[in-house]
């Protein structure tokens, strides 16, 4: 930290195939957030926005915008006049959010080398790592020199053992084809270990955790000393719990069942999986809160699809707490669902006592709308911890440390 100028800033980007999110962050020398947003509709000049808030403001414009790299100088315009005019000179490292990062276990400085290893993964991320990488690409040309740094979804997950990420399939298409779980969410999940382990007072080397994310896409991760050892999510955000809109775990012969007797391609199958699938695909909503009043209103779909979600994240704890060898510190909720949803949080909880798991009601209703806290019953084993998450300034943080490393070496050396 001391390698970096006081003032300077570092600034988060979080690129999708027609948006891209920003948000930037002061050394004070903590970490300080700043002005965030998003920049959406990118392509289509005529509807193109920026929206931000930050400092007590909010800020909706109408920006035309071609590309990635129009969109980055006009967050650059934007934040020279509303956060400093000095602001190319401030930046001291962009740190980037990249979904997939293959079998890269830590944010890594974006070099020639790296870059190439994105490109690589593409083919396993196609939706998701080439907007990462037109981002980067973006910031590059607007900060020549700035160091960037790449945060990626898979790094934390990169600690489970083989026996965990490993499928029961022929051998060579994990050599040769790289076919494994990888694991997503990575950022939020180590956030929210290493947050709970402080707020049991412990350091995350010593915390035991299932960590839950539960939003539109959900994952959750058994966590052992701090590591990832196992989560729901594999290959691609696929795999695992009912999601809003994708399947979650199934028999690999359904898929294939249906596109023989119905004559689905490949694409029209992943677009039934990832799109129209989960929640949406069961009761016709992919919000929890329509499922929940509908429900309430007497729909049946509604109450199933509620239950398949209730009753998937149940299994998973279970499983996770006899993957670590039922030494669980905590049990985190985190994301829309899981910050947001009392009611899911009583439902994931209700008759667990014989797990270790038991939730104050009161509390429970009360942790709610951003609200961080320990929502658990004095008879429970596990701690119960809601623990809004915070994937910007985590990946502020990493390329901050990444930073830093990188300048003590070049210090030391000289
Ligand atoms: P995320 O993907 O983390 O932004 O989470 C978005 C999802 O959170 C929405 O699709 C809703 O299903 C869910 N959500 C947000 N607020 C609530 C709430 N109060 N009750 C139930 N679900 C909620």
């Amino acid at each position: 930290m001391g390698v970096l100028q006081q003032a300077g800033k570092i600034l988060v980007l979080n690129a999708g195939s027609s948006s891209l999110k920003f948000k930037l962050f002061s050394l004070a020398p903590g970490l300080v957030a700043g002005v965030g947003g998003m920049i959406d509709r990118i392509g289509d000049t005529v509807n193109s926005n920026l929206v931000a808030k930050g400092n007590g403001n909010k800020w909706t414009e109408k920006v035309p915008i071609k590309d990635h790299v129009a969109a980055m100088e006009c967050i650059m315009g934007f934040l020279s006049d509303k956060e400093s005019s000095s602001i190319h000179k401030e930046v001291q490292a962009v740190g980037h959010r990249i979904v997939h990062g293959l079998d890269i276990h830590q944010a890594a400085l974006l070099d020639d080398n790296v870059i190439q290893k994105l490109h690589q993964a593409a083919t396993l991320a196609p939706l998701h790592n080439p907007p990462g990488l037109q981002g980067l690409a973006a910031a590059m040309k607007v900060f020549q020199g700035v160091p960037q740094v790449g945060v990626f979804d898979t790094a934390f997950h990169q600690s489970m053992p083989p026996k965990a990420f490993m499928y029961g399939i022929p051998y060579d298409y994990y050599t040769q084809h790289k076919i494994r779980r990888y694991g997503f969410h990575g950022t939020s999940h180590k956030y929210l270990v290493e947050t709970a382990a402080s707020m049991l007072g412990k350091r995350p080397q010593q915390t035991n955790a299932i960590t839950c994310h539960l939003g539109n896409g959900s994952s959750i991760t058994a966590v052992k000393n701090g590591l990832s050892v196992d989560t729901t999510m594999g290959l691609t955000p696929l795999e695992g719990l009912v999601m809003g809109t994708r399947s979650g775990d199934m028999d690999p012969a359904v898929p294939l069942h249906l596109m023989s007797t119905l004559g689905l391609s490949a694409k029209e199958m992943d677009t039934i999986l990832n799109k129209k699938s989960g929640l949406l695909g069961v009761c016709g909503h992919n919000d929890l809160r329509a499922i929940i009043d509908n429900k309430a209103a007497g729909d049946e779909r509604a109450a199933l699809a509620l239950d398949m979600f209730v009753y998937r994240v149940r299994k998973y704890i279970g499983a996770y707490a006899a993957a670590l060898s039922g030494r669980v510190d905590a049990l985190v909720f985190s994301a829309g669902i899981g910050e947001n949803s009392s009611i899911i949080r009583g439902l994931i909880c209700e008759d667990m006592q014989a797990m270790g798991v038991s939730i104050n009601d009161a509390k429970n209703k009360a942790t709610v709308g951003g609200a961080q806290g320990d929502i658990s019953a004095p008879d429970s084993r596990m701690r119960v911890l809601v623990v809004p998450t915070d994937e910007e300034l985590s990946i502020a943080q990493q390329t901050l440390d990444m930073v830093s490393k990188v300048k003590s070496k070049v210090a030391v050396a000289a």
